[in-house]
């Protein structure tokens, strides 16, 4: 064993219940040693060489945060566009101010195509959030921009691309076209709207190589890795593994990083399903087995990623009766549920954990009997199925869930950012107030995590504002408390961005705590998140992480 490194600190909270608080920590070799104090750990100092680095001393040593669902690479990406969302946005370039309306983004679209030099080249543009900016966006407004240079515009959950006449035309679609998701008006023209995986991929391939170029992807990582550890994560997962450049690049970008020191992060390559399929067929299995064994801990594959419907701040996840407020859900996509099963049989049955994205509470009624049917067809125990987002939900399927074993990695953020607003758009004001109902996941005994989805969703990526969001449920006027009973306890929410979020990602024997064995992996913040006003949790400051027992520098 290498020389003991024995940092202190004010407060360390272990997030292991058992010895839930210590002063000191002791690491060698990347791993923890031992927790406690000083004095307690005597029997180790007195056998082995160790240093005090007590940088620390007036800190709060956490475990280090967990964000179990991100896009880190992908979210890097777009951030090279024309931005024309409604929130103010980190970018490489500073802070970009957001749009507060549809009129002030058709108004961004418009100069931006006045300017654009050669008019076959598409205006791209991402952000654009048809909740807070008044409504969707479609073909005939964008051809009211222009109609000669192609615009293109995904909406800041990129679950929706908007195009006009000119682009439809290099997309290479009419009104003859057919094709799952390809929007359309009452009188059968194309609307200019390319709705969920399908069709969005469709509407992505004209301009894949100017939204991919040459070196983005490096780029990318290492710009969102910094974004990243600025919040105090030690750890995420990439949840759509397989559709930004290959499987191989991504993979390959991410681990120059790593090599040359430039992404302080462990993170999980969860792979895409269908993307997984497409290009690896019949030897899928064995192809995550070769990466799992190419990967160690700190890069490496996990899991696998079914998205079954829209989103929550576009608007297009699928909902139980009485359904959207408008009546209006022609843009919520299409899964072909009956196939589902048979998709997620060989992975269920090879022991590989599913991630399934389900949004709406219809979406997660079709999830949980999937759920069922493969545990009817091959039962297996600690399978961790995992609900990604968990949005709209009820209580009995709180406890179903729970029932069949699963797990839930909820977007919290929404009920702040969201909530109130969807009230009046699309979800009507039950559902809406009641936004990923942690409450009942804890009553029904579901273990859950909390994520960001960073940045497919409008949401900052902060897990102490998640945290904040899950103990207080204040919507975003600042004061009303949205479902009470939803409420969780700080410990609670603590725990699910550091050892519930590592039991989500099934690396709780080795992440997500501070114990002996455990990789030293530690949040460093100003504030004690235990002893503050639970109202100002999100206000406490990271100051530091440390991975591997190295601090990251702040
Ligand atoms: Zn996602």
């Amino acid at each position: 064993m290498d020389d003991l490194t024995v940092y202190t600190a004010a407060r360390i909270h272990t997030m292991d219940a058992g010895r839930p608080t210590g002063e000191a920590v002791a690491v060698a070799n990347g791993r923890i040693v031992s927790v406690g104090t000083i004095e307690s750990m005597r029997p180790w100092l007195r056998r082995y060489p160790y240093t005090v680095d007590d940088r620390y001393r007036d800190k709060i040593l956490l475990p280090g945060f967990i964000d179990p669902h991100t896009h880190l690479r992908l979210s890097g990406t777009y951030m090279g566009l024309n931005y024309v969302g409604p929130i103010d946005s980190a970018s490489p370039t500073g802070l970009r101010r957001g749009l507060p309306s549809r009129d002030a983004v058709l108004n961004q679209l418009r100069s931006l195509a006045s300017e654009q030099a050669d008019p076959r080249e598409p205006v791209l543009a991402w952000g654009y959030d048809p909740a807070s900016q008044d409504g969707h966006l479609d073909r005939d407004m964008l051809d009211s921009i222009s109609d000669t240079v192609p615009l293109w515009v995904v909406a800041y959950a990129p679950h929706i691309i908007y195009c006009n006449s000119p682009m439809l035309e290099l997309i290479g679609v009419d009104d003859q076209s057919v094709g799952h998701g390809i929007g359309r008006y009452p009188d059968g023209r194309l609307n200019g709207w390319f709705v969920e995986t399908e069709a969005t991929a469709r509407a992505m391939r004209p301009v894949a190589d100017r939204i991919y170029a040459e070196g983005f992807g490096r780029a990318a990582v290492d710009r969102m890795g910094a974004v990243a550890k600025a919040a105090g994560v030690t750890t995420t997962a990439d949840l759509i593994w397989g559709i930004g450049g290959g499987f191989e690049q991504e993979w390959d970008d991410h681990a120059a990083a790593i090599e040359d020191g430039t992404f302080p992060l462990r993170i999980f390559m969860i792979p895409f399903e269908p993307a997984l399929v497409r290009r690896h067929g019949d030897d899928m299995l064995e192809y995550l087995a070769s990466k799992r064994a190419a990967g160690d801990d700190r890069l490496n594959t996990h899991g696998i990623k079914y998205v079954n419907d829209g989103s929550y701040p576009s608007m297009t996840l699928v909902m139980n009766e009485p359904g959207y407020l408008d009546e209006d859900m022609s843009h919520t996509g299409e899964v072909p549920w009956e196939d589902m099963v048979e998709r997620m049989l060989p992975f269920w049955k090879a022991g590989i954990q599913i991630h399934s994205h389900a949004n709406g509470d219809r979406t997660v009624d079709m999830t949980l009997d999937t759920l069922a049917e493969l545990q009817r067809r091959h039962p297996r125990f600690d399978h961790r199925f995992t609900i990604e987002h968990y949005c709209l939900s009820n209580p009995a399927q709180a406890r179903r869930l729970a029932a069949l074993g699963g797990l839930a990695s909820v977007n919290i953020y929404f009920v702040h950012f969201r909530a109130q607003l969807h009230a009046d758009h699309g979800f009507g004001p039950d559902r809406s107030e009641a936004t990923a109902r942690l409450g009942s996941l804890e009553r029904a005994g579901a273990t859950f995590a909390l994520h960001s989805d960073f940045n497919l969703v409008v949401t900052p990526l902060s897990p102490l504002l998640a945290a904040w969001c899950a103990v207080n449920r204040i919507g975003a006027d600042g004061e009303t408390v949205l479902a009470p009973g939803e409420r969780i306890s700080v410990d609670r929410a603590l725990r699910a961005i550091t050892v519930d979020a590592a039991h989500v990602l099934n690396r709780d024997d080795r992440l997500g705590s501070i114990e002996v064995g455990k990789y030293a992996d530690f949040t460093v913040l100003d504030d004690d998140p235990y002893a503050v006003d639970p109202a100002r949790l999100h206000l406490i400051d990271v100051a530091d992480t440390v991975l591997n027992g190295e601090p990251q520098g702040s």
